[in-house]
């Protein structure tokens, strides 16, 4: 495989870098820098997204009918790379990276004219309520109930893990519909116009790293239109599958990987050693860097392999997989060196001095103060969007059904 951003995309990288050097404000750097999940501080990167769309950037992976950039792969990972090098906040995954490309695979026009213009402008924020206390991994085991009534259904049961949700003015989310036959059978995808609707109440948790983005969300009688289904009644967890495909898929994370190491690269020169110099001039630590560079080397290949071979090989089953078990324990594995690097002062848990525009300035530097949450935070990547055991399962599914 060769693949040669060169020449002829010089004048879009330029494009790309004028734009992202100028336009975002002091604010939405800093959110940049702050950022310590997959989800950027929330209000800064909405206001973040509607200058990009402003700008017609907000979706480059979307079909240009749809308000996309229309941009080639090659395009697309360009501006990947040059985002991730100014380290500006990623936008919010649920509606440009889940719901959206999910509506138009299989939205109604109706459904598709009403909520693709708002997660393209970043007017909307959806959540996504699959997870129930006793269904996560055995997703299709879910019992959050929705009885048809009228033009309505009426919604009783609970959902967790709802990342954002007292955040996002949109939900969707998968109801019980059916207790007859299989359990995969009975289930219903929904998507809710409100995360407000009489008899839903949505309760914050506050995680490891001291923030709050994982909820709970409680539906009492809550009616919601039928308007607002996806797909046949009881065929949901065809409508799920596909969905969970563009989560897992998601798109090329191995600049933000080599963004990140560079940061670490810069911290351990910065860093004084005790035996003398900085960190960066440890035999151990030369190695750790040099394996994990080896590492986000290989993943990016494999992110470029995938990117030539578009579509075919982007839409084998196995590839949303071996995409989503890479990437996390990648992730996983920068956070680790990242502890490493910033010591003892990764310890202090500075919530306050995290969130954007806080006047509480930070006990040591801009790297110490987001080494321990992005440690504690990317604990997750290796249980949200399917734990990597059932990954490793998938594939192996994949594998032996050619
Ligand atoms: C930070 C975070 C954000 C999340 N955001 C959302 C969200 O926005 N919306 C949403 O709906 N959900 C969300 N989730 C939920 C997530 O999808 C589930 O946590 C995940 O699917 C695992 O389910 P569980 O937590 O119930 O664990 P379990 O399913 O109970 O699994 C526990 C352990 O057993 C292993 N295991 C289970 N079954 C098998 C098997 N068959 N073979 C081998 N190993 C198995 C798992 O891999 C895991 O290690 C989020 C989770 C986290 C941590």
């Amino acid at each position: 495989m060769n693949i040669d951003f060169g020449s002829e995309l010089e004048a879009f990288r330029q494009e790309v870098a004028d734009f992202l050097d100028t336009a975002p404000t002091p604010q939405i750097r800093e959110a940049g820098l702050k950022t310590t999940s997959v989800f950027a501080p929330f209000e800064t990167t909405m206001a973040w997204h509607r200058i990009l769309h402003a700008r017609g950037w907000s979706a480059p992976a979307w079909p240009r009918e749809y308000g996309g950039t229309g941009w080639s792969v090659e395009q697309r990972y360009i501006f990947s790379e040059e985002y991730s090098k100014r380290r500006l906040p990623p936008l919010l995954p649920n509606g440009l990276q889940m719901v959206g490309p999910l509506l138009m695979q299989l939205g109604m026009p109706e459904q598709k004219a009403r909520y693709l213009p708002g997660i393209l402008s970043g007017d909307d924020y959806w959540t996504q309520g699959y997870s129930e206390p006793n269904s996560g991994s055995d997703l299709a085991s879910l019992s959050c109930a929705a009885v048809a009534d009228g033009d309505d259904y009426v919604i009783n049961g609970q959902k967790i893990w709802t990342t954002l949700a007292y955040k996002a003015n949109r939900m969707f989310m998968l109801v019980r519909t059916s207790k007859e036959g299989r359990k995969q059978q009975g289930i219903t995808f929904l998507l809710l116009e409100r995360t407000d609707f009489p008899g839903m109440t949505i309760r914050p948790i506050t995680g490891l790293d001291g923030t709050q983005e994982l909820c709970e969300v409680f539906f009492d009688n809550v009616r919601v239109p039928k308007s607002g289904r996806v797909g046949e009644e009881n065929d949901g967890w065809n409508v799920s599958k596909a969905l969970l495909k563009f989560e897992r898929g998601g798109s090329a994370s191995s600049p933000s990987m080599y963004a990140k190491l560079a940061m670490i690269r810069a911290a351990a020169a910065a860093t004084p050693s005790p035996h003398g110099g900085t960190l960066a001039d440890d035999p151990v630590m030369q190695r750790d860097l040099g394996e994990l560079e080896a590492e986000i080397a290989a993943f990016a290949a494999f992110e470029k392999l995938i990117i030539s071979r578009y579509p075919s090989v982007a839409n084998d089953p196995a590839t949303p997989s071996i995409n989503k078990i890479s990437s996390s324990e990648l992730a996983q594995r920068v956070s680790v060196l990242m502890t490493k690097v910033a010591g003892l002062q990764a310890l202090p848990l500075q919530v306050d001095a995290r969130k954007v525009g806080s006047a509480t300035a930070p006990l040591g530097n801009d790297f110490e103060l987001i080494a321990m949450p992005y440690y504690l935070n990317s604990r997750a990547t290796t249980i949200y969007a399917g734990s990597n055991e059932i990954q490793r399962d998938l594939i192996a599914r994949a594998l032996f059904t050619r």
